[in-house]
């Protein structure tokens, strides 16, 4: 599968842009950061749209680039109740949508008011489309964080 690499900067811009789209359309109470891909833009939104606070949640689903597992498996649970708020979902990327089904579920059971899912980017075959995301592609995504300072690459 091809490759597309992002650098801190394009993903800091990306991040700027759907910062402003919740300010204008919905700002939350509450982002649910989906570990590990969906916590540095969490936190990053965070602290951008002044302090919101951060709730995190872990699903694994992939074994390796394009591997997956069955289904997504909660390993680290929602923690705390989510009535009444206003709930952005945050990760990096809708790929078959299956985990942010899974995640949109728990926060609708924790008992959040109002529900959206913010990303990065998603692939065009995801079945879950964010309702605030910044580009889509249909190659595998390599985020800054997941590089090494010094990568070699055929
Ligand atoms: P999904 O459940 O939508 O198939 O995938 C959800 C998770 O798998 C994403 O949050 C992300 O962590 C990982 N993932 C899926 N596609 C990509 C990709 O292209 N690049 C990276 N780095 N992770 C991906």
């Amino acid at each position: 599968m091809d490759k597309v690499y992002l650098t801190w900067w394009q993903v800091d811009r990306a991040i700027f842009a759907l910062a402003e789209e919740l300010r204008k359309n919905f700002m939350p109470d509450v982002i649910v950061g989906v570990a590990r891909g969906g916590l540095i833009p969490a936190v990053r939104l965070s602290h951008i749209l002044g302090d919101v606070e951060v709730k995190v949640i872990d699903v694994k689903f992939y074994k390796d680039i394009n591997e997956r597992m069955e289904k997504p498996v909660i390993t680290i649970p929602l923690h705390g109740s989510l009535e009444g708020k206003k709930v952005v979902i945050v990760d990096d990327v809708s790929d078959t949508g299956k985990t942010l089904e899974v995640v949109i579920d728990e926060v609708r059971k924790a008992g959040a008011s109002e529900v959206k899912v913010a990303c990065l980017s998603m692939k065009p075959w995801t079945k879950v489309v964010p309702d605030f995301y910044v580009f889509r592609t249909d190659k595998w995504i390599v985020f800054p964080w997941e590089e090494f300072p010094v990568v070699v690459r055929e």
